[in-house]
């Protein structure tokens, strides 16, 4: 083709060109590449290559991205090149070749390829400096994407209707500090990234299949298809990592609290926050939870948004008012049938009717609310205890739980000794239940507590034992006094001797005793599980076969008739 001939076609491939280049967001550069493919055909080019170098250094030693490329694959010379540095120093090489064949250029052509040239250069440089500006806009320090990327496909699926039918996944690793503390942050960050590799494969590419992001340390969240779901859970349940690229049998457990929330066929898309005020009550729950570590959205989430008002706005007039009242529920000897002691449980009596701890006890606990009222029970069974002691009745050793809200509190030693000695309490009749402990920072306060209250001479109780973190690391590092088995690891009256449930009680309770812990079974309802007790000698139990909380007044009772059986036998 003539110089002439490829007049009538170069103006028009010229403005296709400069029409893809510049168009809006985003640039597809497949669009460029078709109309470089053009021009090339127009020109007579064998061959284009375009050079992307992050500077000069990197140029003379060769490494660099061909960014640009055309190839019609037959043998050809090198007829004009053409370098550019750009202001940020980078350096962009052009490379036009022409088959031995073709005809030389005319001065025409010559001087349009070099403006086709300075074109293409003009492109690659923006379409870097665009590719910067995004990755500092949509990707974090470490090169995740973040959460405005989030927002940004949120945004965009969201409107095209394409949410419908996925499912918002937001997560939490679990004990990651830990993670970092054994292996080093450096391991810790590379098993980090490829363990947000390996669900971002499974999650899929295509924009339909999802996304995922961190939001900023260890919490994550996703979009993913519902039909992938199951494969994704199964994933954060727990994978094994390798964290050495040489010794890839050396490998950690990873595994996430996750929040869900299937996004319903006929949800209207307002704005992002439609999906996050649906997930976030999921994460939290599974945070808090000591059962489960996947909580799936449902509607009574946000009925327990008026629920956290309602609590959150009558909590302080009712604590003033004295509406929270001490119930015991005892707990007893199955060899002797003796009351060994009791457990303080709150009751919140309201408008003359009675509220349970289930129904507000959450709701305290996502702010520091429940501290409040643990003090105030401390206080009032200290108080109860007083007044037992000074009407002469003998006393059992009352225990009374404590939120692991107040592990962040460094004065809580002094507090709780403060209201024992204010009470003029021997601190051999209190004990304090602690739940399990989450988070490697806080097992460090939870053995200070625990050591402290130890030297103080008050029993601690590890509450709920068997469900959520049960860790032998937590029962070796921390002197507890009671391990208190959850009902949950109660075998039923219909299990097999060797069932699974049955041998794990078994070997719980020969530990405890083992470590010279007092073990205690919780929630025992019936004559068959107190005869499991005794087989495996668990000697104290608590449930509604022997007692249900009651009022301190009924307590009293008991307290009475203890004493009076104890006189008789003398
Ligand atoms: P928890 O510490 O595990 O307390 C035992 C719960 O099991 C009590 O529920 C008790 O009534 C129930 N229970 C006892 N025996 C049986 C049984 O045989 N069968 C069944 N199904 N349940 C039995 P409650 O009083 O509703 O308390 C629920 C939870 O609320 C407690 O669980 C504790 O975690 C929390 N809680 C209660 N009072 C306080 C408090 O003053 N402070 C704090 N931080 N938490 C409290
Ligand atoms: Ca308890
Ligand atoms: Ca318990």
């Amino acid at each position: 083709m003539s110089g002439k001939a490829q007049g009538d076609r170069f103006p028009i491939a010229m403005e296709r060109f400069l029409q893809t280049m510049s168009a809006l967001d985003p640039v597809t550069e497949q669009g460029v590449k078709d109309a470089i493919l053009e021009l090339c055909e127009i020109m007579r080019v064998a061959k284009a290559v375009t050079c992307f170098y992050d500077n000069e250094m990197f140029e003379q030693l060769n490494e660099g991205r061909s960014v640009v490329g055309y190839d019609n694959g037959k043998p050809c010379r090198v007829v004009a090149t053409q370098r550019m540095v750009t202001s940020i120093m980078t350096v962009i090489v052009c490379d036009v070749y022409m088959a031995y064949d073709e005809p030389e250029w005319s001065e025409e052509e010559r001087a349009r390829a070099h403006l086709v040239m300075k074109m293409i250069q003009t492109f690659v440089s923006r379409s870097r400096l665009q590719k910067v500006v995004d990755r500092l806009t949509y990707r974090d320090d470490e090169d995740y994407p973040n959460t405005r990327s989030y927002l940004r496909y949120m945004e965009r699926m969201g409107r095209a209707g394409k949410l419908r039918g996925m499912a918002a996944v937001h997560f939490n690793l679990k004990h990651f500090s830990l993670v970092n503390r054994q292996i080093g942050r450096g391991a810790g960050d590379i098993v980090m990234h490829s363990f947000f590799n390996g669900l971002a494969l499974l999650i899929g590419e295509a924009e339909e299949d999802g996304i995922l992001c961190r939001q900023g340390g260890d919490n994550f969240v996703a979009i993913v298809r519902q039909e992938k779901l199951d494969a994704v859970l199964n994933y954060l349940k727990g994978t094994a990592i390798a964290y050495d690229a040489l010794h890839t049998e050396e490998r950690v457990q990873i595994c996430a609290t996750v929040g869900v929330y299937r996004i319903p066929q006929d949800f209207q898309y307002n704005n992002p926050s439609d999906v996050m005020d649906k997930v976030m009550p999921t994460i939290q729950a599974a945070r808090s939870s000591t059962v489960t570590d996947v909580v799936f959205y449902d509607e009574k989430m946000i009925i327990s948004k008026e629920k956290v008002m309602r609590v959150q706005s009558l909590f302080p007039r009712a604590l003033e008012t004295g509406e929270f009242q001490v119930f015991y529920q005892p707990k007893v000897s199955v060899t002797t049938g003796r009351l060994a002691g009791a457990e303080a449980l709150c009751r919140w009596f309201h408008d003359g009717e009675m509220i349970c701890p289930d129904d507000f006890i959450p709701v305290l606990e996502q702010g520091m609310e429940i501290c409040r009222l643990d003090f105030y029970m401390l206080d009032h069974v200290c108080r109860d205890i007083r007044r037992w002691l000074d009407e002469g009745k003998k006393v059992v050793r009352i225990s009374v739980n404590l939120s692991r809200k107040h592990m962040m509190d460094y004065n809580l030693l002094q507090r709780i000794i403060e209201i024992v000695d204010r009470n003029n309490v021997p601190h051999g009749l209190i004990e304090i239940e602690l739940t399990e402990t989450t988070t490697d920072v806080e097992f460090l306060d939870l053995k200070r507590v625990v050591s402290g209250l130890q030297r103080a001479g008050i029993c601690t109780s590890i509450d709920d034992f068997g469900i959520g973190y049960s860790s032998l690391t937590l029962l070796k590092e921390i002197p507890w006094n009671v391990l208190k088995v959850d009902r949950s690891f109660l075998p039923e009256d219909s299990e097999a001797p060797d069932s699974r449930r049955n041998v794990m009680f078994k070997y719980v309770v020969a530990m405890a005793r083992e470590m010279g812990l007092e073990c205690i079974s919780e929630g025992v309802e019936t004559a068959a599980q107190v005869e499991m007790l005794k087989a495996n000698s668990c000697d104290l139990a608590q449930g509604y076969f022997f007692d249900r909380p009651m009022p301190a007044k009924d307590f009293e009772q008991l307290l009475q008739q203890m004493q009076m059986r104890n006189q008789e036998s003398l």
